[in-house]
């Protein structure tokens, strides 16, 4: 069922909360794809009922970035929400969301993380990002009222500030995180993927094939945070515009001064001038 207005789903979400069932969500800006189904299918196994929302949230994209063209496709969305047996998609536009909030930056109460886990990795160069993140998301987290909220480790920093944002204030969610969802080529999924020619894509390829190498080189007994950091340069051409590549604790994003089971590799690099993101876990235990 496609529903575009806050009080249809309040409505309909009250119906099953009276009758005791577990409401899952999955927040997601469209172009929906494996990765996002994953997260579907993860809800559907948890939970009774389960919402999506699909939202390209204006708030989270910086002036220079991607909102106007971040590709809309909401009748494909509906057809694959049908498919995985999606009870509630909830698409709203920005006036639903915002009212007229979003064209003045100075009436809108905002969710803002801490400095420290905003002041690196994504939030370092996506100014205010992850404000315009955990606002969307404490807005769904009241809107929906779900049990539990799926969200993916692919935006690994995102998932992080969102579990402190709900342990911070109290938010009676379990956010449950569901693991990366690669094509065979080792190519993370991403709506932002679609930007990519067939050249692009096989240059992207370089991010998984860091990721694995450090993983491998760690495997094999390298500790040493910098040496780790360092094999990664045989592969960047000049098609690779590397905006970060960092090995930090997987949990609190914290520097540690060697590489251990608990560390996480991270890397942000533009192909093509299309920003990509993936990561990877040392152990997964
Ligand atoms: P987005 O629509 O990009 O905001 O993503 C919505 C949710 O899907 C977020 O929790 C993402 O982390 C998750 N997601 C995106 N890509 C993947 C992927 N390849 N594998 C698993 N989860 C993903």
């Amino acid at each position: 069922m496609l529903l575009n207005t806050i009080n249809e789903v309040r409505a309909e979400v009250k119906k099953w909360r009276a009758e005791g069932l577990k409401v899952g969500l999955v927040p997601t800006m469209g172009a929906l794809h494996e990765g996002h189904l994953s997260l579907i299918k993860r809800a559907k196994t948890e939970c009774d009922k389960v919402v999506v929302s699909v939202f390209v949230n204006p708030i989270q994209f910086g002036p220079s970035e991607d909102f106007d063209k971040y590709p809309r496709t909401l009748d494909e969305d509906m057809k694959l929400c049908d498919g995985e047996g999606v009870d509630i998609v909830f698409a709203p536009t920005p006036k639903e969301m915002y009212g007229d909030c979003r064209l003045s930056n100075d009436c809108l109460t905002y969710v803002c993380p801490p400095f420290f886990f905003v002041d690196k990795l994504c939030g370092k160069s996506r100014v205010g990002h992850f404000d315009g993140v955990c606002t969307v998301v404490m807005k769904l987290f009241n809107i929906v009222q779900p049990d539990c909220a799926f969200f993916g480790q692919k935006d690994a920093q995102q998932v992080i500030i969102i579990k402190k944002m709900v342990r911070d204030l109290n938010i009676p969610v379990e956010v449950i995180q569901c693991p990366i969802v690669r094509e065979n080529s080792g190519l993370a999924l991403s709506s932002r993927n679609k930007y990519l020619s067939d050249e692009g894509k096989k240059d992207a390829l370089v991010l998984s094939q860091i990721l694995n190498n450090i993983k491998a080189c760690y495997k094999k007994g390298v500790t040493d945070i910098e040496a780790l950091k360092e094999t990664a340069y045989s592969y960047l051409t000049e098609k690779h515009d590397l905006e970060y590549l960092e090995i930090y604790n997987k949990n609190t994003l914290e520097e540690e001064m060697d590489a251990n089971d608990n560390s996480i590799a991270l890397i942000a690099c533009k192909v093509e001038g299309v920003r990509l993101i993936d990561n990877i876990y040392f152990s997964e235990v």
